[in-house]
């Protein structure tokens, strides 16, 4: 096991001097090739103009009727699509993969799922039952993709609950849970119960279509989560908007009794917390400490959110309280006290607790890295950290390249599914493309270094 400069071993407490932060200053670009930098500086100027953002969709549309399909699929393939996207087939994923091995980046696939609550099509039991197919396969996707010949790592994916049952009776659930806090009618115990025998779940203030739905998603979730667990692979569950967000905790929390025992090796099924909302810290402190009580393991995705502004529409169309932090600031204060209480809990429970530091900010990753340091939390440990394919790769190669556990969150699948989902990630993060000029700086400082045929 490869420890962080002081083993726990040796008793004396570190101190912060002797503490070396990791250089985010592009020196571990050395290892990729001239044209993935110019790629990467390419795509993202272009994702920093907001009106290709903003109108991604109808340019693609134009690019189609100018160009034709195969054209500007070729164009979207050599820029955007290369970028973010693995690839369509198995075989491209694997390429891809084993580029990043190389690198010493680990993957965490995402199946790009964009659903359409008004679509008819979208909705139907078929195509949940469509969706559950894709999960298993990316299943045995992650499985096969294992580097045996490294060392050993947890193999993770990523998994979008609405993918497998419709936001609408998410909704429904999340309104219900609000209002009847505590109540058992839908208390995780009973939703695990019925998830295990399959026996029918009746709940009062359902319909008898929207009981069918949820006995049936509480059937997908579970045969994803009892296969991927058979094919240990851990299972890191999405966050989405606050609307439904509490309807997919209480499904999590509904997969962990059953799959977060100790006894099963796990946590094999995470759930994701978003700082950017002003509950958040006091949430994962309330479930760390009821996974404590109940004896179960605890895995944690910690994001600041992706969906900020939809959130803050929402609010002000509802006449809502915002539930979001204030500024950016604060949304980075709430990041790093949830940081802290989780390497603390990592410090304290080791195994049982898991953690992914999910963010491409420099401050955030050298908090968590100094503080894992000063923990004594090793690191092929349960502190793993996650950046997506194609952004931040300064920060994912060094650490990488120093030794820490690294996952690129990796979509896949065709051009035509794929580029709505990634216009649509855009324009979710916004920000942060606009924030990548660190990055495009660093990026265009290599490129002249090699240009000019100076030493690294
Ligand atoms: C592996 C992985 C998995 C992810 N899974 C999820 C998920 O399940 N659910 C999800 O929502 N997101 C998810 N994300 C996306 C993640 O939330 C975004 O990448 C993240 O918001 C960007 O934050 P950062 O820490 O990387 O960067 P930064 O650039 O430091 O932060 C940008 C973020 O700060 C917040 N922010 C910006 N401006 C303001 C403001 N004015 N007021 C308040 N807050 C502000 C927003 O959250 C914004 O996205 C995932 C990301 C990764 C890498």
């Amino acid at each position: 096991m490869l420890w962080t400069r002081l083993p726990l071993s040796c008793h004396s407490r570190p101190s912060t001097a002797d503490w070396q932060p990791l250089r985010f200053d592009g020196g571990a670009f050395h290892l990729k090739k001239t044209a993935e930098l110019a790629r990467a500086l390419l795509v993202l100027r272009l994702c920093a103009w907001p009106p290709l953002v903003t109108h991604g969709l109808a340019f693609q549309a134009w690019s189609q009727r100018l160009l034709g399909s195969r054209l500007s699929g070729a164009l979207l393939r050599a820029s955007i699509y290369g970028q973010f996207v693995a690839g369509e087939t198995a075989e491209e994923v694997r390429g891809c993969v084993q580029q990043l091995q190389t690198l010493g980046l680990l993957p965490l696939l995402a199946v790009p799922t964009e659903e359409e609550p008004d679509s008819t099509a979208k909705t139907s039991e078929a195509w949940y039952e469509g969706n559950l197919s894709t999960m298993l396969r990316c299943v045995d996707l992650s499985r096969a993709l294992v580097d045996t010949s490294g060392p050993a790592r947890n193999t993770l994916m990523q998994l979008k609950v609405t993918a497998l049952t419709s936001p609408r009776l998410c909704e429904e659930l999340s309104t219900w849970i609000q209002k009847s806090a505590g109540s058992s009618e839908l208390s995780p115990e009973r939703l695990a119960e019925a998830m295990d025998s399959g026996k029918n779940l009746q709940v009062s203030y359902l319909n008898t279509e929207q009981n069918q739905h949820l006995q049936a998603s509480l059937s997908r979730l579970h045969h994803v989560a009892q296969y991927a667990r058979a094919q240990r692979v851990r299972l890191l569950v999405d966050a989405e908007y606050t609307f439904i967000n509490p309807a997919l905790s209480l499904l999590v929390a509904a997969l962990a009794l059953r799959w977060n025992r100790p006894e099963e090796g796990g946590p094999w099924v995470w759930n994701t917390y978003q700082a950017y909302l002003k509950e958040t810290r006091e949430r994962l402190e309330w479930d760390a400490d009821a996974a404590h009580k109940a004896g179960l393991a605890f895995g944690v995705k910690l994001v600041r959110g992706a969906y900020l502004d939809k959130e803050r529409a929402v609010a002000q169309l509802q006449g809502k309280e915002d539930c979001t932090q204030p500024d950016y600031e604060a949304t980075s204060r709430s990041y790093s006290r949830c940081l802290e209480l989780m390497l603390r809990r990592v410090s304290q429970h080791g195994p049982l607790c898991h953690l992914m530091v999910a963010s491409h900010n420099e401050e955030s990753v050298l908090q968590a890295t100094k503080r894992m340091w000063e923990l004594g939390i090793p690191l092929d440990g349960p502190v793993c950290f996650g950046q997506l394919l194609g952004m931040c790769d300064h920060v994912s190669l060094a650490l990488g390249q120093a030794g820490y556990v690294v996952y690129k969150s990796i979509p896949y699948g065709c051009l035509e599914e794929v580029i709505p989902y990634l216009i649509r990630r855009a324009q979710e993060n916004r920000s942060v493309l606009q924030g990548a000029r660190r990055e495009q700086a660093l990026l265009s400082q290599e490129l002249w270094r090699r240009l000019l045929g100076r030493k690294a």
